[in-house]
């Protein structure tokens, strides 16, 4: 069997290794055995960085951690000289953190799934039931840290060769069944990776995509958001609709050309954000439909507000096109909808003109302010109430016109209004 030690060596921090030699031998020392599993296996055998770290433990993972806690180098309970371990003795967890180093140490257990889609019932297990409840054979990994054999590859599901072949692998004939959320995680570690689905995991893929409906709203959100944070989440998407994954998802929902252009021009801009993807992923679609989409993904808070605002701000769109519209009259068209909502429209529309407004509107005109404020105004003698707000506003649209300049011009342009005009 492969032993990684050197390797281990050659790519990880040093004082990540110091720190497994130290748990594995401390594992020992109570009679258990300690893995490392998961991401940070796979990528280290890519030669990927990951500084996520997942440990497990044949038998008692908090015990384990509370050893650890009080041993060398590593703080107690509380934030100690930058590191930091968290002990959750009910889901026999704990965390340790130093600096970017995230490090999760949990018992090993073994699952069973009383229904599609529910979340399994779960007991203490060894590694090899540890690794077959995971969703393919390049995640089913683990490197033994007993002091023995440390570096041991324990490899039953072929994951290594997977790895070298490039493909995506489940581990059993139920799994997309058991949870369909593994469909989307497939497709998003065939993109990143540049792998495929092995022949019989898309056949089945394909005949289970249905599953995908016994899955909350929140586990499927949670998925796509990580789909969305990828480097190109376009591909994932246009993949997805190639194999009838996104229309399980929704019917009207498109990965095709249109979006991965969009998606391509929002990264050239700025830092991607996967709400403005999601806001262009439903850009195509009607209110009805969004309606239906933030229900099935549970979408609340600012995110779901912009996502409604996508529809209406599209049926105020063509007005943004009347080339006498002065800048005014841009401001309060665009006045009441939130920036998120503005930014995706702006990517999304095809006219020059209207896209130019929207960007105008977002990177100046909402900032412009007047130097006379409500204070002021009172000064000069308009008395409170609604003609105050008024004539704020309409301070704000003659500043945004080019009409006053400085404050001394807003001033004479409030007299000129008490003298007689907006009342
Ligand atoms: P990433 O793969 O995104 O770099 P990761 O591999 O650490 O990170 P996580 O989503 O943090 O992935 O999950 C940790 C491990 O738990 C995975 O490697 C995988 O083996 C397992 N896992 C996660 N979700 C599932 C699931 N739905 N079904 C089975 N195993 C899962």
């Amino acid at each position: 069997m492969e032993n990684l030690a050197s390797k281990m060596r050659e790519r990880l921090p040093a004082e990540l290794i110091a720190f497994l030699r130290i748990a594995g031998e401390g594992a020992e020392a109570q009679g258990q055995r300690l893995y490392l599993v998961g991401g940070a296996v796979r990528d280290l055998l890519l030669e990927r960085p990951n500084l996520d770290f997942d440990l497990v433990v044949e038998g008692d993972a908090p015990r384990l951690a509370r050893q650890l806690a009080k041993g060398e180098g590593i703080g107690g309970e509380n934030e100690k000289g930058g590191e930091r371990v968290t002990v959750h003795r009910q889901f026999g967890t704990a965390k340790f953190r130093r600096g970017n180093l995230s490090i999760d140490l949990v018992t090993a257990r073994s699952e069973t799934y009383a229904k599609p889609g529910a979340l399994p019932t779960v007991q203490p297990g060894t590694i090899r039931d540890d690794l077959l409840r995971r969703d393919f054979s390049i995640n089913a990994i683990a490197i033994d840290l007993s002091p023995a054999s440390f570096g041991q590859l324990v490899d039953p599901h072929g994951g290594r060769s997977d790895l070298e072949q490039g493909l995506i692998r489940i581990l059993h004939e139920r799994s997309f069944i058991d949870d369909a959320t593994r469909i989307l995680r497939a497709l998003r570690y065939e993109q990143r990776l540049g792998f495929k689905l092995e022949q019989n995991t898309e056949r089945l893929l394909r005949e289970h995509k249905s599953m995908l409906d016994t899955i909350s709203g929140d586990r499927i959100r949670h998925e796509l958001e990580l789909i969305l944070k990828e480097d190109c989440p376009e591909q994932i998407l246009e993949r997805a609709q190639i194999l009838g994954v996104l229309q399980q998802l929704h019917p009207s929902l498109r990965g095709n050309g249109w979006l991965a252009e969009r998606f391509r021009e929002a990264r050239q801009k700025a830092t991607p954000d996967p709400a403005l993807y999601l806001l262009l992923l439903v850009y195509p679609l009607s209110e009805e439909e969004i309606e239906h989409l933030i229900a099935r993904l549970k979408i609340v808070g600012e995110l779901e507000r912009n996502m409604r605002q996508v529809p209406r701000l599209k049926g105020d769109l063509t007005a943004l096109a009347d080339p006498t519209l002065l800048p005014s009259g841009v401001y309060r068209l665009l006045k009441h909808y939130p920036p998120g909502t503005i930014a995706a429209c702006a990517l999304a529309c095809d006219s020059p003109i209207i896209r130019s407004r929207l960007e105008r509107y977002l990177n100046d005109l909402r900032y412009v302010k007047t130097s006379l404020d409500g204070e002021d105004l009172k000064r000069l003698g308009v008395g409170l109430g609604p003609r105050l707000g008024k004539m704020l506003e309409a301070l704000r649209e003659a500043k945004l016109d080019g009409r006053v300049s400085t404050k001394e011009e807003e001033e004479a342009l409030v007299h000129q209004w008490l003298g007689g005009n907006l009342k």
